[in-house]
């Protein structure tokens, strides 16, 4: 099995690269279809037994006091989550301690690192048997073999397909824990920080209906460095590591399609969910190429 990668390596341009890696199904269902949450929740021990670094520690959800009807208005639109106050906020992260009031932890949510996992899968791909050849900028009708499976994302220009645009920043900071996803609800821009090994920190992301493929906005910069700042003050001494643009690849309902044409089966329109739901959709395109498969086959 050859996979062709246009980038010359691991990364490149892919949303995949830029993501935050989290694992949220509960909260992603306050603004998502709700048919997202049993795979959602399948893919977090899909990844669990494939890549390292997949923690399982949930999700906080916080707002500043002037802010505080937005955790009662998102947790009326979700479920899976205990409501906390400053204590039990303290009591997850004790870095916020005395910053927020009121917060919700989605405790079965987990998250894990995009580089690591991407790494991880090449490296999996190839012990099995699978060539990646980079730099192989290719259409799926080029493509030679029985079956083709395309998932370029946003360069498939799938019919309705269009970008949803995502900047995102890495900052590094030694003064800061964190051990979930924490995010920072605003009426206007909802921002998370999802921290990594090695004092990394992903800061994340704009949702702008745009084709641009440029780096990040000065607008996003800001917003997004107001955003960690105001999480906590500390971030203010931050080293900015990364700062880049991804297009998320949609359709109109923000659901994912697998679907199947002749020799070509296409996996796209993975929207905020690439990590959340690739193990669903991977799932559907084995049964488009190999027909539906026992319960034993999926699990090994
Ligand atoms: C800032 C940001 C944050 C996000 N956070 C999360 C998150 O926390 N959790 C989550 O689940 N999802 C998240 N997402 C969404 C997720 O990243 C996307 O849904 C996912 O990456 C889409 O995967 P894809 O494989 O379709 O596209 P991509 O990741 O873009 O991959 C497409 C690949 O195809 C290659 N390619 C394109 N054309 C060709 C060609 N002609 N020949 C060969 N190769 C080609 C590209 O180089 C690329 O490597 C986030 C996205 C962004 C931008």
């Amino acid at each position: 099995m050859t996979l062709h990668e246009r980038s010359e390596s691991l990364g490149g341009a892919a949303a995949s690269w830029l993501a935050g890696g989290m694992l949220p199904p509960f909260c992603e269902a306050e603004s998502a279809d709700a048919s997202i949450v049993a795979p959602g929740l399948a893919a977090i021990d899909w990844w669990e037994s494939r890549v390292p670094g997949v923690m399982r520690n949930g999700t906080l959800v916080v707002a500043s006091s002037r802010d505080a009807g937005e955790i009662a208005r998102f947790g009326r639109r979700t479920s899976g989550a205990q409501p906390l106050d400053a204590e039990g906020i303290e009591a997850l992260e004790p870095d916020l301690a005395g910053r927020f009031r009121q917060g919700l932890h989605f405790a079965a949510e987990a998250h894990l690192d995009p580089r690591r996992a991407l790494t991880a899968l090449a490296e999996r791909f190839e012990r099995l048997g699978g060539t990646i050849r980079f730099g192989s900028d290719v259409t799926p009708e080029a493509v030679g073999g029985d079956v083709v499976i395309d998932c370029r994302g946003i360069a498939a220009n799938a019919p309705s397909l269009r970008s949803v645009r995502g900047e995102m920043l890495i900052l590094r900071s030694d003064e800061i824990r964190l051990s979930r996803p924490v995010r920072l609800l605003h009426p206007r821009m909802p921002v998370y920080v999802v921290p990594r090994a090695g004092g990394l920190f992903m800061v994340g992301a704009t949702m702008i209906e745009s084709e641009a493929s440029g780096g990040p906005t000065l607008r996003a910069a800001v917003e997004l460095m107001n955003a960690a700042y105001a999480l906590h003050p500390a971030f203010a001494e931050a080293e900015v590591i990364d700062m880049k643009a991804g297009r998320r690849p949609a359709f109109p309902d923000n659901l994912p399609r697998v679907t199947r044409g002749g020799r070509i089966v296409s996996v796209n329109g993975l929207f905020r969910h690439g990590f959340l739901l690739a193990p669903d959709c991977a799932e559907k395109a084995a049964e488009r190429v190999f027909g539906p498969r026992t319960r034993e086959e999926i699990a090994a």
